[in-house]
């Protein structure tokens, strides 16, 4: 048989699709993914302390959030399968989704497939990770961890100068750490960084590793100058990675539009991707706001684009209520 919608993914996106369309009573099979692209449930897996989800006033783990979101895609019907689309062919209809266990033809697709913050891989990266390290400034800058702290942010680019303006709010001092010998932000970015007395920017300089205290809390980072090979330890309590992110858009390279960096480009305000009956919804197609909640409204969006897309294409493969 050909399934009404497969969903790939299973970030705040991919569950919000899934818990729409199957209290639509479109029985959609969701691909959670297994590891490319991430763990099942996304990148809220891999923080602490979500404190900006609407809902929750004093804040739930992202494991938590992204579990209360899976049982409620459950408990509606939708078919989860934790398992990694290896394949997918939207150039024919029906529209073919593989993965490593089986194939399956859908008259629609919503790809929620996230993107992978850019990571520097420091050799203690993952021992202050969500501890120290963050990658997200508005996640994180006003966690109770940074408040009143120096902090210090890696990127030269429109996300790091960003991030480094929005720390200034809750840091004492805020250092920009940029590689090149220039920041590649627009002008009017690199002006408000490089005018405001609480950002210091650091030419030419990268982070080699973070260093701990005793205590086991992060106390600073080893800077290394590219030019003269020169090391230092620079003091500060926070490092905030601002140096992009990837777009898990790998599969679908070569059939639907994605923008120069990989993202999938979307009729602006809709999912519409430039396939019909294909829909994008959450950070795989959105480079700019990046949050929980701005992808669970855009799988939102989505799975109601899609029951619309099967209804007017006469497409709709009704699961009939038997009178009681
Ligand atoms: C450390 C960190 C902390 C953050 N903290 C916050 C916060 O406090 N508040 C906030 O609003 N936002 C936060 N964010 C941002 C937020 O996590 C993202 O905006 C959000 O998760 C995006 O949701 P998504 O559904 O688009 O994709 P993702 O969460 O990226 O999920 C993508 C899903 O797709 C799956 N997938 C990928 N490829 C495949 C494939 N080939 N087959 C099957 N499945 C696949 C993955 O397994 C994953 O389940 C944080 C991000 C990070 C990295």
């Amino acid at each position: 048989g050909v399934e009404n919608l497969v969903i790939i993914g299973s970030g705040p996106a991919g569950y919000t699709a899934a818990i729409y369309a199957a209290r639509a009573n479109l029985k959609p099979v969701v691909f959670e993914g297994y590891q490319v692209g991430g763990v099942p449930g996304g990148q809220l897996m891999t923080t602490t302390e979500v404190e900006n989800f609407p809902g929750f006033p004093d804040g739930i783990t992202g494991p938590d959030l992204m579990d209360k979101m899976r049982k409620q895609a459950e408990r509606w019907g939708a078919e989860l399968h934790q398992e990694d689309v290896e394949f997918i062919d939207v150039k024919n209809r029906p529209f073919v989704i593989r993965s490593s266990d089986r194939e399956v033809k859908s008259h629609s697709v919503i790809i929620a497939t996230g993107a992978t913050a850019k990571r520097l891989r420091l050799p203690r990266e993952e021992e202050f990770w969500s501890r120290g390290i963050s990658a997200c400034a508005i996640c994180d800058g006003a966690s109770p961890l940074y408040k009143g702290q120096v902090l210090a942010v890696v990127g030269g680019g429109d996300t790091a100068t960003e991030e480094a303006i929005y720390l200034t709010k809750y840091a004492c001092h805020v250092h920009l750490l940029v590689r090149r010998d220039q920041l590649r932000a627009s002008k009017a970015m690199q002006d408000r960084v490089l005018n405001n007395p609480n950002i210091t920017v650091h030419f030419n300089t990268e982070a080699v590793d973070v260093v701990g205290n005793t205590k086991g809390q992060m106390s600073g980072i080893q800077l290394r100058r590219i030019d003269t090979g020169e090391e230092k330890v620079l003091e500060v309590k926070g490092l905030f990675y601002g140096i992009g992110h990837t777009p898990n858009s790998q599969l679908l390279q070569g059939q639907i539009e994605l923008d120069s960096s990989g993202y999938i480009l979307v009729d602006e305000g809709t999912a519409k991707t430039s396939v019909d009956g294909v829909f994008a919804a959450g950070d795989v197609q959105d480079h700019e706001w990046r949050q929980a909640v701005t992808a669970a409204g855009s799988g939102c969006i989505a799975a109601l684009s899609v029951e619309r897309y099967l209804v007017s294409n006469d497409l709709l493969v009704e699961f009939h209520q038997a009178c009681s």
